[in-house]
């Protein structure tokens, strides 16, 4: 069997249902790949072969995932699985349970198989912040991934797996996709249950997908997406099948490009990309405009107090107590906590438990965080009104710049922080985006966004689809 260089979940379903690979072929060749390139790569805390390849002998390939190994970011709960969000604090944690997300690939026929590597508690945009050392970026090891979900975009653009799940809050699934060069897609607020996705910002968060195609990002959408009692902020809206209107096209879609998003701060590659898909979905009949999103400055300014004080509230469960980390030298619950804790976080994550329990006290709570929130709505109404206007679409840039070099961050949090303003607002309306990537960008891979309003992941896909056969 030959598995390509970058491998579809469709291409290979195709070989599993033309029987030239079984289920248990393409788990040995993702555990080959995966030997041979994580010790350079460091894209996967963890993989259990033997687990999959069980799982490989019982796959029935009737389902519409049957025998295909997906790699889940290390802040999703896997059944039995160590589920560590990258931190020392849980480090010895395994999950009792799997996560909604988890559990509907299963039941489609997929076999969960690798926990990829992230920054800790997905707070970051580069994957160094991670406690088991930084992941590199496959198409030059001397840059980062991006993040947080540094490790999903990795080993889908290295062809280790064909496709991973990761989360994105304010961008973590698209930022790194646009780095690796890998399609990421962050459907709607509500669309995929966040039961078992560890909480960082939870009206922010939201599981996407790392696929080398349109086509598998719906794929894997139509199984994922659906109401989970479980998690009281899933959407009932109903599910429709992705992958139906893909070749449809854009000819005679009004897609906006905010002029907020043309600024001088992006590199130029950025520039080139952003040109290339007007030009491109121009040439397939769609309209571009000018569309103006007056409150897009507020945006990083906003996630980040919302951000941090969620986080604040979500990470305060890990006392050293329940379970997690814990410091044994401590003689009172009070040092417990604060020991462990100490040593259980790494300074990231310190850093935004401080600003959020900041944020959130008494006599600055107005001051920041009902600002933050207001700003937020205002933010959300600048896309509300951008749709009303007759546009479907939004187009942009994901990141100012490709993926930096490795470790030559001598930046200040605050300058990373501010390299998120093309991601952190869909989060913050809740919108589906995804990121495309641009293939003459050169020599470091860079995608360009699309955005939709509320479930419009048909349209988005389509766009999507249109671009991505354009440029193939
Ligand atoms: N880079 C952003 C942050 O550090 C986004 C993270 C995410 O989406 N999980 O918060």
């Amino acid at each position: 069997m030959e598995m390509t260089d970058k491998p579809s979940l469709a291409s290979l379903r195709r070989l599993l249902l033309e029987k030239q690979a079984t289920p248990v072929e393409l788990v040995e060749m993702c555990a080959a790949r995966a030997e041979k390139e994580n010790p350079q790569l460091n894209a996967l805390i963890s993989w259990d072969k033997e687990k999959a390849l069980r799982a490989a002998q019982q796959a029935d390939l009737s389902q519409p995932l049957g025998g295909l190994p997906i790699a889940i970011k290390d802040n999703i709960c896997i059944d039995g699985e160590p589920t560590r969000c990258a931190s020392r604090m849980l480090d010895s944690f395994v999950s009792p349970y799997d996560a909604t997300a988890v559990r509907r690939l299963k039941a489609a026929g997929a076999i969960p198989f690798g926990r990829t590597n992230m920054d800790e508690f997905a707070m970051g945009s580069s994957g160094e912040n991670s406690a088991y050392g930084p992941t590199l970026n496959p198409a030059n090891p001397a840059h980062v991934p991006g993040g947080s979900s540094s490790g999903s975009a990795a080993v889908v653009a290295a062809g280790i797996f064909p496709a991973a799940l990761g989360s994105d809050t304010g961008g973590s699934v698209r930022q790194p996709a646009s780095h690796c060069g890998v399609v990421g897609l962050k459907p709607t607020y509500g669309r995929i249950s966040r039961y078992g996705l560890v909480a960082f910002a939870s009206s922010l968060d939201q599981i996407g997908t790392m696929t080398n195609s349109v086509e598998d990002a719906a794929l894997l959408l139509s199984v994922l997406a659906g109401h989970d009692p479980q998690d009281s902020t899933s959407s009932l809206e109903p599910v429709p099948n992705f992958a139906a209107g893909l070749r449809d096209g854009v000819r005679g879609l009004r897609i906006g490009v905010p002029k907020e998003y043309m600024s001088g701060g992006n590199a130029p590659e950025v520039a080139d990309a952003l040109q290339r898909a007007i030009r491109t979905l121009e040439e397939q009949g769609a309209e571009i405009t000018e569309i103006s999103l007056p409150h897009a400055e507020a945006a990083v300014a906003s996630y980040y107090i919302i951000a941090c004080a969620e986080a604040s509230s979500n990470l305060a469960r890990y006392d050293g107590i329940r379970y997690g980390f814990r410091d044994t030298s401590a003689t009172d619950p009070d040092t417990l906590f604060s020991r462990s804790r100490a040593a259980g976080f790494g300074e990231e994550v310190k850093r935004r438990i401080i600003l959020g329990t900041y944020v959130l006290s008494g006599g600055y709570y107005d001051a920041y965080y009902a600002r933050a929130q207001k700003a937020r709505a205002l933010v959300a109404q600048d896309f509300a009104h951008a749709f009303e206007s007759g546009v479907q679409l939004i187009l942009g840039p994901v990141s100012p710049t490709p993926a930096p070099k490795i470790g030559a961050r001598d930046l200040t949090p605050l300058q990373i922080y501010l390299a998120d303003i093309y991601t952190i607002p869909a989060n913050l309306a809740g919108l589906p985006a995804v990121s495309v990537p641009c293939p003459a960008a050169a020599p470091l891979p860079v995608g360009v966004q699309l955005l939709a309003a509320h479930f419009e992941e048909p349209l988005l896909l389509r766009a999507a689809a249109a671009l991505e056969s354009a440029w193939s």
